[in-house]
């Protein structure tokens, strides 16, 4: 009889093997392992230890599985948000606005061509560097403004 005493891997085993053929008494010896078997028939504190694992398996056997009853796939899917339209109508927008924007600037440029030269012609530097100053601001802030609100509203339809 060997006198060391069961390895874990032994004693849940024999748990394991108790508990698949639903008897309490005595365990089951391991395949090829008489040795182990006469040991724990004779060791109170090895068969302690299968007692413990054997309560351990027990309840986990008694813990109601997680069951993924039905089609998972289609549950995911149907949790996961409608998919979003590829088609950008406020970029399409902002592009029409700025295209009518350029072709109106260009077409009045071209049709008032003569009288801008003439009211240019008579312009200081000073006068004109004011006139761009005032021009650019202008253009800053409403594109900050316009800006900001287009993320406002892309904020209150993003959800
Ligand atoms: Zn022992």
């Amino acid at each position: 009889m060997r006198t060391e005493h069961l390895t874990e891997e032994e004693v849940q085993q024999y748990a394991l093997d108790a508990a698949d053929s639903g008897s309490t008494q005595p365990p089951a010896p391991i395949s090829g392992s008489t040795e182990a078997t006469a040991h724990l028939e004779s060791c109170a504190q090895c068969q302690a230890r299968v007692a413990d694992y054997r309560w351990l398996f027990a309840g986990i056997r008694q813990q109601p599985r997680p069951s993924f009853e039905g089609n998972l796939a289609a549950m995911v899917v149907a949790q996961l948000p409608p998919p979003k339209l590829r088609f950008s109508w406020s970029a399409f927008f902002v592009t029409l606005l700025i295209i009518d924007g350029a072709g109106g600037i260009a077409i009045g440029c071209y049709l008032f061509r003569a009288d801008l030269a003439a009211l240019f012609a008579g312009f200081s530097y000073a006068f004109g560097y004011l006139i761009a100053v005032a021009v650019t601001t202008v253009i800053l802030f409403q594109s900050l403004d316009m800006y900001i609100k287009h993320q406002k509203k892309m904020r209150s339809l993003d959800f």
